[in-house]
């Protein structure tokens, strides 16, 4: 079994189709699937879509989300406590988007600490923003999460396993220019990796241009075995160990196989 920890499947791109994504999923043995939200619509939409198709959902703000108004932060209380919501995110710090780095800061800082109230682990999103992103998490002390669609380098993900941190990997893996990040993958042990599409984006190598989608988690899995000289079953089981160990701790004896 597959569990894709990052997923867009509440996006406008699979309004039209989403039960066939979904069973797809299923087909292809991936049987968890995390829904996260971006905004405050799209995590409305995140609940929607977890509950009506026995999902997990997280709710967050993406750093190029944030409007000018940082106590306007979307309710995430408010739509708590659905049992289905299992961590905050994603939130972080992308220093390529224009909005002020400052306030990207404040806001973060204030998601962990939400966090942290609510026993909930993190999704970080970090894009040329490294260094303030580990600094955020060092100085808001133990707080649990997933680095995703990690794209640093070795001597980053070293200190972000430090944190206690998983990193997460997409399919952008499998891209032929990116020999460096499989180096990194090669370096990570699998007790500290989780799997994502970041669907729609993010696609296999062979499927670029087209949408991504869960049903080709395990396409990322076996180029994840293939790094690190092992077999799919080996990555299968430990990605998802690792993503109900950091996500459904308390929910286990909850959780819905598709
Ligand atoms: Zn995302």
């Amino acid at each position: 079994m597959f569990f894709d920890t990052h997923s867009h499947l509440n996006f406008p791109q699979f309004e039209t189709d989403l039960p066939s994504v979904v069973e797809r999923a299923k087909q292809n043995k991936v049987s968890d699937i995390l829904v996260v939200g971006t905004d405050a619509e799209s995590n409305r939409q995140a609940v929607l879509v977890a509950s009506e198709h026995h999902l997990w959902a997280a709710l967050g703000l993406h750093p190029s989300e944030i409007e000018t108004d940082i106590p306007a932060l979307p309710g995430i209380k408010e739509l708590l406590p659905d049992d289905r919501i299992v961590a905050v995110g994603e939130i972080g710090l992308d220093y390529t988007c224009p909005v002020d780095r400052s306030r990207q800061i404040t806001a973060f800082r204030n998601f962990l600490e939400i966090a942290k109230g609510l026993g909930l682990p993190t999704i970080v999103h970090s894009r040329d923003a490294a260094e303030d992103t580990l600094g955020a998490l060092q100085q808001a002390g133990p707080v649990k999460g997933v680095w995703h669609c990690f794209s640093g380098d070795v001597k980053l993900a070293e200190k972000v396993l430090v944190l206690g941190f998983f990193i997460s990997f997409t399919a952008n893996i499998t891209y032929r220019k990116n020999e460096a990040l499989r180096q990194v993958v090669r370096a990570i042990p699998l007790e500290r990796l989780l799997l994502e599409t970041d669907c729609p984006f993010m696609p296999p190598e062979g499927k670029r241009g087209e949408r991504n989608e869960p049903a080709y988690l395990p396409l990322l899995a076996k180029a994840i075995a293939d790094i690190k000289e092992t077999d799919i079953e080996e990555v299968a089981e430990k990605t998802y160990n690792n993503s109900c160990a950091l996500f459904l701790k308390t929910k286990t004896h909850e959780r819905t196989t598709l």
